[in-house]
């Protein structure tokens, strides 16, 4: 990734009174889009991490469009990950908007000590049924810990919902898109058939359905997997002309993007069979099977990955399962 130079240009007409900033982040995805929705309520979609230069090139980007932090009335949140919320509380102090975003982003955003210490309580006993090795379950502290230093805590102020009109902006209306995250949520504006999709739908990247705690701490884990490609098949079954995405580039063919990422799925999930021929498996050999040159380094992404391709052959009963000393082996 090049650094961005003073001199580049940073704020770029994405549609009708739609800007676009490429804002730089220190993660493997690089850079994140932040849209700025202009009107009587000038609306900011999503904050970029908490860094310096982050902070910069949102104010650059803004004041080549014409406005300034003051400006903006409100911040609407596609969802919580770091790259999209860290700013979140800076420029909220800054402008004094009101921030809108699904009720899972809470505590998150809020970095909620008690939901943490759930939170890391499940990765805990997911990865050790998983099959992960005592000395490996560190990543989850170090999850944790990304958390906490590319983002501040901040606050929501209203909730999101599907099919609702999106507050002070009556031609956008929510759409609820989880999968990559159960907070996520993309909008969608019917007179021009724009959709502006966070993480939900990248051109360049499958987008991971990250496995995430249950919304009710009684309930099991959500299928995330099987959410995403539900929620997929929703945009599909919508007329999109463009979709303005969390990173890279927008999307124009989404009906093709998405019928490519479905059939993925199932590719997949055949090499997974193919894998268990020897015999039985943990996820996390799966794991190191499926991604052997990053699973160490990214082993909640890549852990992700192989569950939700687990959970689509379990729904379709292509796989036995079995509980040896809390550790679930998966066969034929
Ligand atoms: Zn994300």
């Amino acid at each position: 990734m090049h650094e961005q130079n003073k001199t580049t240009q940073l704020a770029r007409r994405a549609a009708e009174g739609i800007w676009q900033f490429e804002i730089p982040t220190p993660f493997a995805v690089g850079p994140v889009n932040i849209y700025l929705i202009e009107g009587e309520h000038p609306t900011l979609v999503d904050a970029g991490p908490l860094t310096e230069a982050a902070w910069h090139a949102l104010e650059q980007g803004l004041q080549e469009a014409g406005y300034s932090f003051a400006d903006i009335r409100q911040i609407i949140l596609t969802h919580h990950h770091v790259d999209h919320i860290g700013l979140l509380e800076k420029v909220r102090m800054a402008s004094g908007a009101i921030v809108y975003a699904h009720p899972q982003a809470a505590p998150y955003v809020a970095q909620d000590k008690d939901f943490f210490s759930f939170h890391d309580q499940f990765f805990l006993d997911l990865y050790r049924a998983c099959g992960v090795p005592e000395e490996k379950l560190l990543i989850i502290q170090k999850y944790h810990q990304k958390m906490l230093t590319f983002a501040e805590p901040s606050r929501i102020d209203g909730h999101l919902k599907h099919e609702a009109a999106v507050p002070n902006l009556d031609e956008w209306q929510v759409l609820y898109t989880p999968g990559h995250s159960q907070s996520h949520v993309s909008f969608y504006r019917e007179k021009d058939k724009c959709m502006i999709a966070g993480d939900h739908i990248i051109k360049n990247i499958s987008s991971n359905a990250f496995i995430e705690p249950p919304r009710n701490r009684s309930y099991t884990r959500p299928l995330t997997l099987v959410q995403y490609r539900t929620a997929l098949e929703m945009c599909a079954s919508k007329e999109i002309e463009l979709i303005l995405p969390g990173h890279g580039e927008p999307v124009t063919q989404h009906r093709e993007l998405i019928a490519q990422r479905l059939q993925r799925n199932w590719e997949r999930t055949n090499t997974l069979r193919q894998f268990l021929r020897d015999g039985a498996k943990t996820a996390y050999e799966l794991t190191a099977l499926l991604f052997p040159k990053i699973y160490e380094k990214e082993l909640p992404l890549t852990l992700s990955e192989t569950l939700g391709h687990i959970d689509l052959l379990l729904i379709v009963h292509q796989l036995e399962t079995q509980e040896r000393d809390g550790v679930i082996y998966y066969s034929l």
